[in-house]
């Protein structure tokens, strides 16, 4: 193993250019996710009625629909015509998703990420072993499944379950049951399956991450000859699968990450202290030597690192 790689994770980022330039995307994003729960909470809690609704469906300032699109397509598989706002609303952020990146909603907007994320420190922390992995595709069969179960029952079937509603919900009108299913969520990624719910499970997930197929938004490993294999980018991505093809391709091969399973959570960004990783756009042809690795050695990627 790289000498590098047994400091702990982002150590070298923080003493080379310090903590919060280290942090900066992690930072971001938390106050992100803080924002958008709290334009839904303004109304419920402090009469300032901004935002009606809540995640799933909303308007803003009396104008502006939002509406989940993914809810939105079950509800038409269920054989229930939104009303145009509703569908307008929808057409919106698909549009805004499908250009900025998908999953940009797990990582900046989602307000079960944080759970999550905290479920990956206290299982890195108990030193649990990766647990239950299916295979990357699962979550598309799961996505099947629910749209399946929508057809067939005429419901909006994922919502009866829906972690991320059910917080959302919960912490604008009460929780009360809604804490057994993010109590679950995180006991499974600690306990059973690292990366687990949002990894492999989450038909939310994978929906948005189609929807961002094709997206503008990409992170780029623009800097690859750098890379000293310290493998912290590797430790911090939630899809480490996706940083492969992009920091180990050869010359000519483009260094952005294409994988529309990357979140943009910009994590690697902020962990490298080579400075590889940057934000970029999918067409972005600036050219990116690889890396010299008859000068390094090859370490598994995956493998396990102190957070
Ligand atoms: S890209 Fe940066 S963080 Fe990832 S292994 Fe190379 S030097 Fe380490
Ligand atoms: S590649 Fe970087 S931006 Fe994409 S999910 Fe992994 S850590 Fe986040």
């Amino acid at each position: 193993m790289n000498d590098k790689a047994r400091l702990p994770v982002g150590q070298e980022a923080v003493e080379k250019f310090g903590w919060l330039r280290a942090h900066r995307f992690l930072i971001l994003r938390r106050l992100s996710q803080l924002f958008f729960l709290s334009l839904f909470l303004l109304g419920p809690w402090f009469g300032i009625w901004w935002v009606k609704g809540n995640l799933s469906g909303s308007l803003t300032f009396g104008i502006l629909p939002l509406t989940d699109p993914f809810i939105t397509v079950q509800s038409m598989v269920a054989g229930h015509w939104p009303e145009l706002t509703a569908l307008i609303g929808a057409v919106i952020v698909a549009v805004a998703y499908a250009l900025i990146g998908g999953r940009v909603y797990c990582s900046w907007v989602c307000p079960i990420n944080p759970v999550t994320d905290a479920a990956h420190w206290a299982h890195e922390k108990l030193g649990m072993q990766k647990g239950w992995q299916p295979k990357r595709g699962t979550r598309l069969w799961v996505l099947a499944m629910v749209l399946a179960v929508s057809a067939l029952t005429g419901t909006i079937a994922w919502e009866f379950v829906n972690p991320i509603s059910m917080l959302h919900r919960g912490l604008i009108f009460g929780m009360g049951f809604a804490w057994t299913f993010v109590v679950a969520v995180f006991l499974f990624d600690v306990f059973l399956s690292r990366r687990g719910w949002c990894g492999h499970l989450c038909p939310v997930g994978a929906f948005y991450g189609l929807l961002g197929a094709k997206s503008l938004l990409r992170v780029s490993a623009a800097n690859r000859a750098a890379c000293d294999d310290c493998m912290d980018c590797f430790a911090v991505c939630p899809e480490m699968h996706v940083i492969t093809p992009a920091l180990r391709g050869k010359d000519g091969d483009t260094p952005i990450i294409l994988s529309h399973d990357c979140t943009n959570c910009g994590r690697c960004i902020d962990v490298c202290a080579m400075d590889v990783f940057a934000f970029t756009h999918r067409f972005d042809a600036t050219p990116a030597p690889a890396r010299d690795d008859r000068a390094r050695s090859k370490p598994t990627p995956g493998a396990s690192r102190a957070a």
